[in-house]
């Protein structure tokens, strides 16, 4: 059976329902979605001068701390104390990357404002490069919610409209903790975002699905711990400027419950289970990695298997078991999944390239 390739396929049928489901119940990009109640900031955006432990990244004098995406100079423009996005200069990054922190960034949209919905000031602050929160000129301008000012882009609208008109100066106060995996890559505790607009609460400690993309919820990849802060050249001259970031102590771990303990079975023995198993749109993969076996879970996600006896393995962090029933050469010849009242069987997929 391959093992290289290891992904899980929940097609279709008894365990999964329909497609397009996101963890929000609404598709991404929903129009039918109600907007958020516009607030009405109690100041235009002051400038917040950056504490003494802040890594200042604009302060108005130049773009020493970006570049582009090949890694030159940042192509934006600096004018009157602000950075401004260079249509077709592409997005920058900061040269310094980061894990947690907390990161304060102004911004205006053009003024008088061109265009509108997604055409209308549109940029975006990305944490670690992969997670957005949205820049948008999103005063009077309607646009699906999850991508107007101050969404978490295509995963959460912003909890109120607290935005100001165009060629206001606007600040974003945002607390971002990255994802964290286990040593072999199983997510324990996804990204998380809590962020100000105008000093008006917009995103409360939500929960990241994965890095965010323009029409398609993409689960976790593991990747480094830290990543640079990027600015989105989305085509419109959005103006920047007073970007500092404080670095935060990672928080600890959850604690999870004990693994169970695992008996000690001669490798030639686990390799047994090791393949490809389906029951219907269920679709198991259990490969061997240089700790041990595990098995693939929806979205891209692990969990260690851990022996129990030679037939017997535990899900490391949920309370599920699979038995293998084997021929008498020692081949499974199906495994039989239990959790709680549900138990159910899964038959070998066989590889047609080596029959088995
Ligand atoms: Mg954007």
């Amino acid at each position: 059976m391959k093992l290289a390739l290891i992904v899980i396929l929940m097609a279709s049928g008894a365990v999964h329902s329909t497609a397009a489901q996101t963890p929000s119940g609404w598709r991404a990009h929903d129009l039918h979605r109600p907007r958020p109640t516009i607030v009405a900031p109690g100041h235009a955006a002051e400038s917040v001068r950056p504490p003494s432990d802040a890594v200042v990244l604009f302060d108005g004098s130049g773009v020493a701390a970006w570049r582009n995406g090949n890694g030159e100079g940042a192509g934006w423009v600096v004018r009157n104390g602000a950075m401004e996005a260079a249509p077709g200069a592409g997005y920058v990054y900061s040269r310094q990357e980061f894990g947690d922190v907390q990161l304060h960034v102004e911004w205006a949209a053009p003024s008088p404002p061109k265009d509108t919905g997604q055409g209308r000031g549109n940029s975006g602050v990305f944490l670690m490069g992969d997670y957005e929160l949205q820049v948008l000129d999103s005063y009077h301008n309607d646009t699906y919610p999850d991508g107007q000012a101050g969404a978490a882009y295509g995963q959460y609208p912003p909890m109120v409209n607290a935005s100001l008109p165009p060629g206001a100066w606007q600040s974003y106060d945002i607390i971002f903790h990255r994802p964290r995996f286990d040593s072999i890559g199983v997510l324990v505790a996804p990204a998380r975002m809590t962020a100000f607009q105008n000093g008006v609460l917009i995103q409360d400690n939500v929960a990241f699905w994965g890095p965010t993309n323009w029409l398609q919820a993409n689960p976790y990849v593991v990747g480094p711990s830290r990543g640079p802060i990027a600015l989105q050249d989305h085509g419109n001259p959005v103006r920047y400027r007073n970007i500092w970031v404080r670095e935060l102590p990672e928080v600890p771990l959850p604690v999870l419950a004990p693994p169970p303990v695992g008996a000690k079975v001669p490798a030639g023995v686990l390799d047994r289970i090791l393949g490809t198993y389906a029951n219907g749109g269920m679709v198991l993969v259990i490969s061997k990695t240089s700790s041990g076996l595990r098995v693939n879970l929806p979205e891209g996600r692990w969990q260690r298997l851990i022996p129990l006896s030679p037939t017997e393995f535990a899900f490391s962090s949920t309370a599920a078991t699979l038995t293998s029933t084997v021929a008498p050469g020692g081949t499974p010849t199906k495994l039989t999944f239990r959790m709680g009242d549900t138990a159910f069987d899964l038959t070998p997929v066989l590889d047609p390239s080596t029959g088995r």
